[in-house]
């Protein structure tokens, strides 16, 4: 079993997926910090937070965009 393990934001109940060693989700992972900076942002596996929480890094453009690159 593969455990993912997100960044959440309890405030915004929303999180964006930790995949190490992916230089493009680090930068999503830093984006998303600086966007909740002075929340509280805590590591929770995916499993844990599945349904309650919205992934903020799935917006239709940048989908659209990592699938062309
Ligand atoms: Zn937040």
């Amino acid at each position: 079993m593969i455990f993912i393990r997100t960044r959440a934001c309890i405030k915004c109940k929303q999180y964006v997926p930790i995949h190490p060693g992916n230089r493009e989700n680090k930068v999503k992972v830093n984006n998303f910090e600086e966007n909740h900076q002075g929340h509280t942002i805590v590591t929770l596996e995916l499993e844990e937070i599945k349904g309650e929480y919205a992934n903020a890094v799935a917006e239709p453009d940048e989908k659209t965009a990592s699938m062309q690159a």
